[in-house]
């Protein structure tokens, strides 16, 4: 029998322009389904066939059977997720790209702690209550709002003067890592069950990374300055080379790990946010378990992936080449799940 044509679609935010570019290059049509607004950058950049729009990213349910009708396959990121919600989600009916499963244990910050310290990898402590903040802690609020809020606490007495204007907010309390935020973005392919690393970057925060452009001097005139870690943008960078090892390992303990708590585990993209110490230890503070907006600096590939590919190869491509050989050698259900 016939394949049918599949087509490539997501949502018009994040990395969209990455996914349909990487699409395009495999050979796919693509649809984007764009909040009213939101479409002129997938009609700019020629990158979507077909735009889909919606009021809001909460109605995608809603479209699904004309998503159904017409083979997409859809590609989950990190807006997608956020807009909609892992439990919506995990309903969808359309064709997932992923394992929709494994959503829940990157959505709830116990569960996501459990899966990495059950991996073997190390973490920032946890502080049960503000009492017990002994050291430098980073004041986190429940519902990621791309670290808008947060703010350091060194001790209880700190904490409850800075929580003053966050007073009904839920938070956790955790250890304030001193080191170079580092961001790995791998992919792991379960039609090969290899582990690849795609590229890594640095996040540029506001204004946590320019609290550095005015001196110590000037930071103590502004009592009510704290840093703050909104993200601006992400900045590609390359690590040494020594440290890999150790991160090819981290990458397959964790998806090692998934096959247990979710199966058939985590495969495609995912990313582990790390901080690595002067002492070299490398601290996984979240991860992330679909495309991440830190690979949009590759579209036209990273120094890693030039040394596999010989074409530029962005994890948006990466993502259609892994359907297209799963559609080859009739696998298309082992990536869909
Ligand atoms: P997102 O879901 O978009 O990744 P978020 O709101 O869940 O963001 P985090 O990623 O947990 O927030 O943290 C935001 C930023 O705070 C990080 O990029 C990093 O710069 C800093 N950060 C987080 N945890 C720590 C830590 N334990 N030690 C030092 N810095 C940290």
């Amino acid at each position: 029998m016939a394949q049918p044509k599949y087509r490539i679609a997501t949502i018009g935010s994040h990395s969209a322009l990455q996914v349909f570019k990487g699409a395009h290059d495999e050979g796919f049509e693509t649809i984007a389904v764009c909040k009213k607004g939101s479409e002129r950058p997938y009609k700019m950049f020629n990158a979507a066939d077909e735009i889909i729009s919606i009021n809001s990213y909460k109605d995608f349910p809603k479209i699904q059977n004309q998503l159904i009708k017409k083979n997409a396959i859809v590609i989950p990121h990190g807006s997608f997720v956020t807009y909609m919600g892992y439990e919506e989600v995990e309903k969808l009916k359309v064709n997932y790209f992923g394992n929709k499963k494994i959503l829940k244990w990157e959505s709830d910050r116990n569960l996501e702690r459990q899966w990495l310290v059950n991996s073997g990898l190390k973490v920032p402590l946890l502080f049960k209550s503000p009492k017990d903040i002994d050291r430098l802690a980073i004041v986190k609020f429940m519902g990621a709002e791309g670290g808008r809020g947060y703010f350091l606490a060194k001790d209880e007495k700190d904490f409850n003067k800075k929580i003053k204007p966050y007073k009904l907010r839920k938070y956790v309390l955790q250890e304030y890592i001193i080191g170079v935020p580092l961001f790995i973005h791998y992919f792991y392919s379960s039609l090969t069950n290899e582990i690849e690393i795609m590229g890594m970057d640095i996040r540029y925060e506001s204004n946590v990374d320019s609290l550095g452009r005015i001196t110590a001097r000037d930071q103590i005139l502004l009592p009510k300055l704290d840093p703050s870690y909104v993200i601006v943008g992400n900045i590609p960078v390359v690590v040494r080379e020594s440290f890999l090892p150790r991160l090819i390992e981290m990458g397959e303990a964790v998806v090692k790990q998934s096959q247990k708590l979710a199966p058939p585990g985590l495969f495609g993209p995912f990313c582990l946010e790390t901080i690595l110490t002067p002492e070299e230890e490398i601290y996984v503070f979240e991860i992330s378990a679909r495309i991440v907006a830190g690979t949009n600096p590759y579209i036209e590939g990273s120094p890693y992936t030039a040394l596999k590919y010989n074409v530029p190869m962005s994890t948006g491509r990466r993502i259609a080449l892994e359907i297209k050989n799963a559609i080859k050698t009739n696998q298309l259900k082992k990536v869909l799940c």
